[in-house]
């Protein structure tokens, strides 16, 4: 391949580039959805504990009136009560528990002053009583977070409880560290921040080696592909047998390179055709020189040689024309001018045309035509392809025979038929007739009828296809043979139709 192939530009690189792409989205995504979802397991898991130790709480703190001390109590800062822990100190394990819950404590009355307070929820800030209050008459159990002056996170649960005798309410907040969970979350953003770009290379390399391996057979195909010309056709690419979409691309690729074969086989025979068939008249022409230049005496013989030169040249020139109008038809620069027209006095214009060479070949020529049949047709193509018709089926028909045209407009087409009861043609080169230059034998058919050029059948197959229409054959040998065209029907318009000035004929015949 002579073009430069950029890296970034190569569908390996983008393949790898995209899939390293999604692959990282994924990776980041996936990380942020656990992440979530660890935060809130460890969150809720604290929320429990802390809701269980404050019921444990609940079960131990009592809260009773001191007895009035007379005068002295009034002074008091706090009201009269005492907070009492109960339960069994010999058990190592409630007391274990008691003191945890102790650990992060304050106990204040309805007007926020401070009863107990343990040294680590002071460091955290006890609230104000403002706060307390609002807590109190709320009744509900407050969650909040609150860190200590060394940056440790505390969950705290606080809510009312009340003195044994259920008179009067009091706050109790209760909290736990949170920092075994933030350091579980932390540790796990850190190794997955760390895990990324890691799995992002092998991702990365994974992806380079496998668009690799899957790209290596469209670059074998490349290959191959580049080493076929128009002298090796025949090459094809091997498939893999993988039944897969390369496999499919290779069966299309081989099957345009078919197609390619084929055109190119066209072209040579063609050439290979023209040549022989230019260099008959060649021959002959060079022939009838020679016979007028070296042996020619009178007058009368150079006018022969120089007659059958210039029926030579005509045959020549008629090649010629034949093939531009042809090659100008296929290569698409003879465009269609198609008209709404009559077809009715067109069709009858070109059989009145063919009358009196009919009459020469002592040939019956009819015509069967409605009084009308619209049709959007190029005018001087359709009277180009009736008269090659025509002329075939009056070549081809001996005398004492029938040619018959009949015009048919149905509903879903308009038809031509041209039906001779001539010496027909076989069915093995019935597929061939409308190949260009091909003739039938013929011994195989009319021995007595005139060789043509084997062009005229090939001009009417494109003007029948250029129309949108078809052409089918009907022969059998000794009994004659019918052409049937079929074009679209004209669009129901009710525009009038362009006036045929009769006599106006103007196909050439090709064949
Ligand atoms: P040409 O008539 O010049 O030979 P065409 O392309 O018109 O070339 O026709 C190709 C061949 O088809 C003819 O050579 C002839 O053998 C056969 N053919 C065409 N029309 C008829 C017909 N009406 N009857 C019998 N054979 C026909």
């Amino acid at each position: 391949m002579s073009a430069k192939r950029h890296l970034t530009r190569g569908l390996r690189f983008r393949l790898t580039a995209g899939y390293a792409l999604l692959f990282a989205l994924l990776l980041v995504g996936t990380a942020a959805l656990f992440r979530e979802r660890l935060a809130y397991t460890l969150n809720s898991e604290a929320h429990d504990l802390l809701e269980q130790e404050w019921a444990a709480m609940k079960g131990y703190l009592h809260i009773e009136r001191l007895p009035a001390r007379g005068h002295a109590a009034e002074h008091e800062p706090c009201p009269p009560f005492k907070a009492t822990w109960e339960y069994d100190k010999v058990d190592p394990d409630e007391d274990f528990a008691v003191e945890r819950l102790r650990r992060v404590y304050v106990l204040t009355d309805a007007k926020g002053c401070v009863m107990e307070v343990s040294t680590i929820y002071g460091s955290i800030g006890i609230e104000q009583p403002k706060e307390i209050e609002a807590a109190i008459r709320g009744g509900q159990p407050v969650w909040k977070r609150s860190a200590s002056p060394h940056g440790i996170p505390y969950l705290i649960r606080a809510g009312v409880v009340y003195d044994d005798k259920h008179h009067s309410p009091f706050y109790v907040a209760v909290g736990r560290p949170m920092d075994e969970g933030e350091k579980i979350l932390k540790r796990y953003t850190w190794m997955y921040a760390g895990l990324i770009p890691f799995s992002l290379l092998c991702g990365c390399l994974l992806g380079w080696f496998l668009t690799g391996r899957v790209l290596r057979p469209v670059m074998q195909v490349a290959r191959t592909a580049q080493s076929i010309t128009g002298s090796n056709l025949s090459l094809r690419i091997p498939t893999r047998a993988a039944g897969d979409e390369l496999d499919y691309l290779i069966l299309t690729f081989n099957r345009m390179i078919e197609r390619l074969e084929n055109s190119f086989q066209q072209i040579r025979q063609f050439s290979t055709d023209v040549s022989h068939e230019l260099r008959t008249p060649i021959t002959a022409i060079r022939g009838q020189l020679e016979v007028a230049l070296f042996t020619a005496k009178t007058v009368d013989q150079y006018r022969d040689a120089t007659l059958n030169s210039l029926q030579d040249i005509e045959r020549l020139s008629q090649i010629v024309r034949a093939l531009l109008l042809l090659s100008q038809a296929e290569s698409g620069q003879l465009a269609l001018q198609k008209t709404r027209l009559d077809l009715s006095p067109v069709v009858r214009d070109i059989v009145d045309q063919f009358q009196i060479p009919a009459e020469g070949a002592r040939v019956e020529l009819s015509s069967d035509l409605p009084p009308e049949c619209a049709a959007e047709v190029d005018r001087v193509q359709l009277e180009r392809m009736l008269s090659n018709l025509l002329s075939n089926a009056l070549k081809f028909t001996p005398a004492g025979g029938r040619v018959h045209v009949a015009l048919r407009s149905l509903p879903e087409a308009i038809e031509i038929a041209v039906e001779d009861t001539g010496c027909g043609i076989p069915e093995e080169h019935i597929p061939h007739i409308f190949e260009r230059f091909y003739r039938v034998p013929a011994q195989e058919t009319c021995a007595t009828a005139e060789p043509g050029l084997g062009l005229g059948l090939s001009f009417v197959a494109w003007i029948a296809k250029a129309h949108g229409g078809t052409i089918r054959v009907d022969s059998a040998p000794g009994k004659g043979t019918r052409f049937t065209i079929s074009l679209p029907p004209a669009m129901a318009e009710p525009a009038p139709m362009e006036p045929v000035p009769t006599g106006a004929a103007s196909g050439a015949v090709l064949g």
